[in-house]
């Protein structure tokens, strides 16, 4: 199992954050840092670190961050308006924090890839 992160202790309620959504396998929290007027990190309970660090058995974990972002936009009202979903992997792909993660980016035209500047 890979290490603890600022997630796990997100996950666990050891740290403060705005949780909107949690099972068995996801959790869904408020981006601290928000780049548009909806950002919402979907993070896989396990702490896998990156993308290149899946496993076939994590198939199921992995396919529940798309539900949940699908939830999520349907409950923003932005599901048929759009939304932006991101993942970073590794250091030249942005990624900060070494526990996978989905960015649900919404509200407004995002403009082309990449984080909208707000
Ligand atoms: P990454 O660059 O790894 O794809 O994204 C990490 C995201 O985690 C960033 O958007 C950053 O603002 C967010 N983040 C980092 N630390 C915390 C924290 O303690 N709480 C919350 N809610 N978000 C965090």
């Amino acid at each position: 199992m890979a290490e603890e992160t600022i997630f796990t202790k997100i996950i666990n309620g050891d740290i403060p954050s705005e949780i909107i959504y949690h099972d068995d396998l996801v959790t869904a929290f408020k981006d601290i840092a928000p780049k548009t007027d909806h950002h919402i990190l979907i993070v896989t309970n396990k702490p896998i670190p990156t993308v290149s660090d899946v496993e076939a058995e994590d198939e199921q974990m992995l396919g529940r961050l798309f539900i949940i972002a699908k939830k999520i936009a349907t409950d923003l009202g932005v599901d048929k308006s759009g939304y932006r979903l991101i993942v970073n992997c590794g250091p030249d792909g942005g990624q900060e924090v070494p526990h996978i993660h989905m960015h649900l980016l919404a509200g407004g035209k995002l403009g082309g890839l990449g984080f909208p500047q707000k």
